[in-house]
């Protein structure tokens, strides 16, 4: 089937209406970049998920870079994505203006040369992300090891996929297939998605980036529903393989195991968080918290937004006093935030 007839059937389409969940931020980038709406029929809708590790990261969790940040010996090391995510009280980049020590890094690996030049200053790594960024961290706690780096600690807020989409197949019943995470099934591989797709009746198809790759996919999804299938299909062979990135996840494995965590606008998800194992406690700057005061910035619906129930424009507060310049809530402010997003592309949609 060429590109063009299969543009031509999802333009037709007229079965049952199906809400395609596409999870991962860079998906939603590129439906938007690529016009990828305005060719389908009005039957098939897209709704953005919950595959932005800094718009589930907690409030706690901000607030204790903060504290870390302002105890005059401390240094945060971290991505521009969180600075200006707030806490409870205030963000980082406010924290800064107030004496904060933070430095922005583009790679964690940076964080061992500024370590080592500065051994008066303890470092703390802001290590927030999914199974994308996790092997990452694990390199940088090699070369903590095989370095005898002694003023370098994690921070972590780290999240896996699976029991967050397991987890909106139980509450969401309307999605009705997903476009499974890209850069994460790069680490994770394709077959994990098939015990959800048996569970819950739901086609998983793994797509690219491109245009095309995304059409082929809502394509493959389309076919599957009209002929009552559920399969997972990968369709980004070229960079996804069944089983995953066996270095990437042994990495995880030495390093970090399985624990409940706490998602943001969401609660709770069992054994969601990925946290360092106990022979591995001394690189950890205090990441486990009793209590989760969670709270989302009054009138923000986030949680709505990656759950699938709205799409941005309809929080009320979206584009009007909630913008990218002055974010009310982290979906607005990290660079693969579904609000973020929309707000770039508004009126594209
Ligand atoms: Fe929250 Fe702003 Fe998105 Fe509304 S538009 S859900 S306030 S981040």
């Amino acid at each position: 089937m060429t590109l063009d007839q299969m543009i031509e059937k999802l333009a037709a389409y007229d079965g049952e209406e199906i809400k395609i969940m596409e999870v991962c931020g860079t998906h939603t980038s590129s439906i938007f970049k690529n016009g990828i709406r305005s060719l389908l029929s009005p039957k098939i809708k897209l709704i953005s998920g919950p595959g932005c590790p800094v718009c589930v990261t907690p409030t706690v969790y901000i607030d204790k870079l903060i504290d870390i940040a302002m105890h005059k010996e401390h240094c945060v090391l971290t991505f521009g994505d969180m600075m200006k995510v707030k806490g409870s009280r205030m963000s980082l980049t406010s924290a800064v203006s107030q004496g904060a020590h933070v430095q922005v890094l583009y790679s964690p690996l940076d964080a061992i040369k500024i370590a080592k030049e500065h051994k008066d200053v303890q470092y703390v790594f802001a290590a927030v992300g999914f199974e994308t960024t996790t092997p990452v961290y694990g390199v940088l706690l090699d070369e903590i090891e095989s370095k005898k780096i002694e003023n370098l600690k994690l921070l972590t807020s780290l999240k896996i996929m699976i029991p967050a989409i397991s987890y909106v197949c139980e509450k969401e019943d309307k999605i009705d297939a997903f476009l499974a995470p890209g850069h994460v099934s790069v680490i994770i591989g394709s077959d994990v998605y098939k015990d959800l797709a048996k569970k819950y009746k739901k086609p998983f198809v793994v797509a690219g980036f491109e245009g095309e790759h995304l059409l082929a996919a809502i394509y493959e999804i389309v076919r599957q529903k009209e002929q009552g299938q559920y399969e997972v299909k990968n369709m980004y062979k070229n960079a996804v393989s069944d089983k995953g990135n066996q270095a990437a996840l042994s990495v995880i494995e030495k390093y970090f195991e399985l624990e409940d965590d706490f998602w943001r606008g969401i609660g709770v998800i069992k054994k969601s968080g990925l946290h360092l194992k106990d022979a591995y406690q001394k690189y950890d700057a205090g990441s486990d918290f009793d209590e989760y005061r969670e709270k989302m910035p009054n009138g923000c619906r986030c949680a709505d937004v990656i759950l699938g129930r709205i799409t941005p424009p309809k929080c009320p507060l979206f584009s009007k006093i909630c913008t990218p310049m002055d974010a009310v809530g982290p979906c607005m402010v990290s660079t693969e935030g579904v609000c973020g997003i929309w707000y770039k592309n508004r009126g594209k949609a």
